[in-house]
């Protein structure tokens, strides 16, 4: 057994100071704070003091398209291997592999390639990102393989990822939506409105078929208007509905982030990176899907365009980004792992510090570095 102690252990009820946690067998054992009695070294146990750095939940993140110049969308094991890897670096212990718009062949042979990873561990399922999207919202999604909603594609996408295919993103308004919003829920996914140019009822009536996600909240979607609302006020409206949002910079104002925190609370808001290649990688031009998109300080655009083609955030950078801006540490925490983890129903296992859960730990300094990662109890990265 490992006893971390001295930490100031970030909690989704608060930050205890000089908090401790015991880690045995790949799972937190004990979690106390400065009045309660640990273990001591004197009884056998690995023990590490850590100063007062931060200790957190390892992030978990809902929608990810690459990372370190590799791609989760192309079909390839090694590739997809080498982006999860980027973003392990940067805190994420847990991740979504979300595929784009394609032809349905091509999602098809890329959700079996995710399912072999979901299945050795790497992933914890597969983000449908398309194709049932809108043609007017599609983004940097190719707006040539875009469907209409379409029970047999569906089900052909949700056999090749074989029980792992846990978000499916879909525009509320296309003909036949609401009963494949029905049917993703049946499946046992969430259904997730996004891409959208729906209006506030007709996205009302995707929730009420079921969906339960907001993909990327403001963005690939109407805008809001005094009298035509639009989906994101009728998401926000909806207790029941967790938001990702994309807290970069880039993709939303830094105000528009802390009004959705105010709105919503931590409990409701899942921070995602939704990363392409270039994520941790250097400026240039790199794929996505079957387009191209140009990356310059930072910003992906899809080439030829205005359009955001995806982030190359990290999860930690969100994370110091969100804090820096005012959001309390455990309510940014919550939405990088906590909500996110119950959102797609992985919270009996992981996304907060609690007793009985995987240890996915994250060690940060004061400057909320990451200083130090554990994965199922072993450390991927040694503290200090
Ligand atoms: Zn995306």
């Amino acid at each position: 057994m490992s006893v971390l102690h001295s930490a100031r252990l970030v909690l989704p009820s608060g930050v205890v100071e000089g908090g401790w946690i015991t880690v045995s067998e790949g799972r937190i054992a004990a979690v106390g704070g400065p009045q309660d009695p640990r273990p001591s070294s004197s009884d056998g146990h690995d023990e590490l003091d850590l100063g007062g750095r931060w200790l957190l939940p390892g992030f978990v993140d809902l929608h990810v398209h690459g990372g370190g110049g590799k791609s989760l969308t192309i079909g390839d094991a090694d590739e997809a291997l080498g982006a999860l890897a980027l973003h392990r670096t940067h805190g994420t212990t847990t991740s979504l592999a979300s595929l784009l718009t394609n032809p349905i062949d091509d999602i098809v042979r890329g959700a079996e390639v995710l399912a072999d990873l979901a299945d050795d561990g790497h992933i914890a399922g597969i983000h449908l990102e398309g194709p049932f999207l809108s043609h007017i919202r599609c983004g940097a999604q190719d707006p040539a393989y875009l469907l209409a909603p379409d029970p047999a594609a569906l089900d052909a996408m949700l056999t090749a990822g074989r029980g792992h295919v846990r978000v499916v993103t879909i525009a509320p308004e296309l003909p036949g939506a609401i009963d494949l919003i029905k049917r993703i829920v049946d499946a046992g996914a969430v259904a997730a409105i996004g891409h959208t140019d729906a209006t506030y009822d007709q996205t009302c009536e995707g929730l009420e078929a079921g969906a339960r996600l907001a993909t990327h909240l403001f963005n690939g979607m109407r805008g809001v208007h005094h009298r035509e609302p639009g989906p994101a006020t009728a998401l926000l409206e909806h207790p029941e509905v967790v938001v990702e949002i994309v807290a970069d910079g880039v993709h939303l104002h830094d105000a528009i982030t802390r009004l959705v925190f105010d709105h919503c609370g931590p409990n409701r808001v899942a921070m995602i990176t939704d990363a392409m290649a270039a994520a941790g990688a250097a400026d240039g031009i790199y794929p996505l899907g079957p387009q191209m998109v140009h990356v310059q300080n930072g910003i992906a655009l899809l080439e030829g365009t205005h359009a955001i083609a995806g982030s190359t955030l990290t999860m930690d950078s969100a994370l110091r980004r969100v804090v820096n801006s005012g959001v309390p540490i455990q309510d940014v925490s919550a939405a990088l792992s906590t909500t996110p983890a119950r959102v797609v129903g992985l919270d009996k296992e992981i996304g907060s510090i609690a007793e009985g859960l995987t240890a996915n730990l994250l060690v940060l300094d004061a400057d909320l570095a990451v200083d130090a990662i554990m994965i199922d109890g072993e450390w991927t990265r040694k503290p200090f």
